[in-house]
């Protein structure tokens, strides 16, 4: 059962005291890697080292929550570690509409010129979408890129197959563990399994039964429970789909040892 935690912020500070003994948890439990989206440029660094301390790959960007850490030459930096071939996507960037104070512009402008850098580049995009699903989407048809993974994701079906279309897998975690996720849950069971990614977003979007702790990879086998569950199926057939859709976007994952 091999599950991959597609969104996990291994390099964040609430890891700090206790990723080995959290790592080696998950790993007793079936997952066998994880996907560390950096954030900023300050901690590209950190999220590289860490992913080659624990065999994971790792994803560079610039998110929107962070916009007032962002500096032009930024990008360029980012540039750099793309084209040393540090990075199997670029993210996480995105766009944020809920959190208030992130000026819509500022983000999409950003967003614009990482989803150019992904296509120089040719790699895939890892996003966050939140309260914004159809600017993304409008970004995504004005600066094609070859897909990727769309994290967390809250939008509806007609947005959902959007998404899909422009060549994106849809992540789903610790949202649809609660009972009253009703349309994540519905969206989760009903989409094409082909469209399917499991995370985590660790430390963040806890599930059901660790609300208010520090979300890890340990969680993910739950996850990917719940999601068998909801779409009926072998946790084995789920976790093999899920995998296969991982490796069909993110082409430059490393191969499991
Ligand atoms: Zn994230």
């Amino acid at each position: 059962m091999p599950l991959i935690d597609t969104h996990l912020h291994f390099d964040a500070p609430e890891f700090a005291a206790d990723a080995a003994q959290r790592w080696a948890l998950a790993r007793a439990a079936g997952v066998v890697h994880a996907i560390v989206p950096a954030v900023m440029a300050e901690s590209f660094d950190h999220a590289i080292d860490v992913a080659e301390q624990f065999g994971m790959d790792v994803a560079l960007g610039l998110h929107p929550l962070y916009l007032s850490s962002h500096k032009a030459e930024h990008l360029h930096v980012l540039a750099h570690y793309l084209a040393q071939g540090k990075a199997v996507a670029v993210g996480e960037c995105g766009l944020d509409f809920y959190v208030p104070g992130l000026d819509p512009q500022q983000q999409e402008a950003l967003l614009l010129a990482q989803l150019k850098l992904a296509r120089r580049f040719d790699l895939p995009v890892i996003l966050h979408v939140r309260r914004a699903q159809d600017r993304v989407l409008k970004c995504l048809r004005q600066v094609r890129v070859r897909g990727g993974l769309a994290h967390a994701f809250n939008g509806s079906a007609q947005q959902a197959q959007a998404f899909i279309d422009l060549g994106f897998c849809l992540g789903f975690g610790g949202a649809m563990t609660y009972q009253g996720s009703q349309r994540i849950r519905r969206l989760a069971a009903d989409l094409p399994l082909s469209a399917l990614v499991l995370e985590t977003d660790g430390p963040d979007m806890a599930p059901e039964w660790g609300q208010g702790l520090p979300n890890g990879p340990e969680n993910l086998p739950r996850i990917a429970s719940v999601l068998a569950e909801l779409r009926g199926l072998p946790l084995a057939e789920l976790a093999e789909a899920t995998d296969q859709n991982v490796r069909r976007v993110i082409p430059a994952l490393r191969p499991i040892v």
